[in-house]
């Protein structure tokens, strides 16, 4: 069967460098080919004079939507997720999981090795990201004590197996027991560390971004944050020109002052924006469960009895709609932190990420108000 072409003609096509206006996208089968002058495009190009092009979206941290959680450890778990990002304009997502038992914990890893050499029909899963288990107590946030575990790479073996290939990143504490020495044993097993969930100083951050750690879970969220005499975990991301931090730019979990801070410091390049939706994300306020941690949902607001935001039911075209407005972030680097920066950092930037010759044409159409018109996987249209 011959390749499909389709040329489309948005009002704006959003490449890493900027909004190109007046140019035609050209795809063929399933990848972007070229962008051309509108004054080149044949008869039959799509036009959509009121809708930007996006590249496709992708979470590095997500646990669930609608009513659905990755640590159900169930494929329709990951698949209602999956569906329920096309309409948020989100193409690839880490299935993230939460602290809960082990037995639970390595299902769930079980489950997102299986999604991920899965074509699914929605949001590809781009691997397994733990969140939970190895953190401390103080900055535990939605995280149930109870089930904690030490750092031990038998522990940390069988969570690598029961992904089999799909475990991109761990979450730990660094200064808990034995913190360096898997930090570099994850990372020497090509698994990257983010740290997070922890009391860590800034000489103990420092030293474990200097042991291979790759950068913080959603940086001052869950950690110890900027003093003065004490720069903290917060302050050591923030002065590591490497490590990347997560970013939950709901308006709730960061000032819009911190937002510019992160941004000054980090540039476009190290920061990616996040959802850490949990599976209230797309369902109304009420009662939920994140892991074995009961939380109540208010005004959309995610919160455990005792009062610690516990995730988000943000969806990421609103964090770059967020970042944009709450903090004067140029759009299309917005869009970059949501799109090219984490696909950079899970090593398929070469495939995914951008709007650019040669990639896989995930995209979506999405109009001034940040509603996602059309998503499309593959070069077909899908929502
Ligand atoms: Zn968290």
């Amino acid at each position: 069967m011959p390749e499909l072409t389709r040329y489309i003609q948005p009002r704006r096509i959003f490449t890493p460098l900027g909004g190109l206006e007046q140019h035609v996208v050209v795809i063929k089968g399933e990848r972007f080919d070229t962008i051309i002058s509108a004054s080149d495009a044949p008869d039959e190009v799509e036009r959509y004079p009121e809708l930007d092009m996006w590249p496709g979206l992708i979470d590095l941290h997500i646990h669930g939507r609608e009513g659905c959680d990755v640590i159900d450890g169930k494929l329709s778990s990951i698949e209602t997720i999956s569906a329920s990002l096309l309409r948020h304009g989100v193409t690839g997502f880490l299935a993230t999981t939460v602290t809960t038992t082990w037995p639970q914990t390595i299902a769930a890893m079980r489950v997102v090795g299986e999604a991920y050499k899965l074509r699914l029909p929605g949001a590809q899963v781009l691997g397994g990201y733990s969140e939970g288990l190895f953190f401390s107590e103080k900055h535990k946030g939605a995280h149930n004590e109870a089930f904690f575990k030490p750092l031990d790479e038998a522990l940390i073996d069988e969570m690598i197996a029961a992904a089999d290939g799909a475990l991109k990143a761990v979450a730990l504490a660094p200064e808990k027991a034995n913190g360096i020495a898997m930090t570099e044993y994850l990372s020497k097993r090509g698994v990257r560390v983010m740290l997070g969930h922890c009391d860590a100083n800034y000489d103990q951050t420092s030293k474990a971004l200097a042991h291979g750690a790759c950068g913080g879970v959603h940086v001052f969220n869950g950690m110890r944050g900027i003093h003065h005499r004490e720069p903290g975990c917060a302050g050591a991301l923030l002065l590591d020109s490497q490590a990347l931090v997560e970013v939950i730019a709901d308006g709730i979990h960061l000032h819009p002052a911190i937002l510019q801070l992160i941004y000054r410091l980090k540039g476009q390049q190290k920061v990616a924006l996040i959802s850490d939706c949990i599976n209230a994300g797309g369902l109304k306020d009420g009662e939920y469960q994140l892991g074995e941690m009961p939380i109540v949902v208010n005004e959309g607001i995610a919160k455990t009895h005792s009062g610690s935001l516990a995730g988000s039911t943000l969806t990421l075209e609103k964090a770059v709609k967020n970042l944009t407005e709450l903090a004067g972030i140029p759009l299309h680097e917005a869009i970059n932190m949501a799109s090219l920066v984490p696909a950079t950092y899970l090593n398929v930037a070469p495939e995914l990420g951008s709007i650019e010759a040669g990639k896989i044409a995930h995209f979506s159409l999405v109009d001034d108000a940040f509603h996602i018109h059309h998503c499309n996987l593959f070069g077909q249209a899908v929502f």
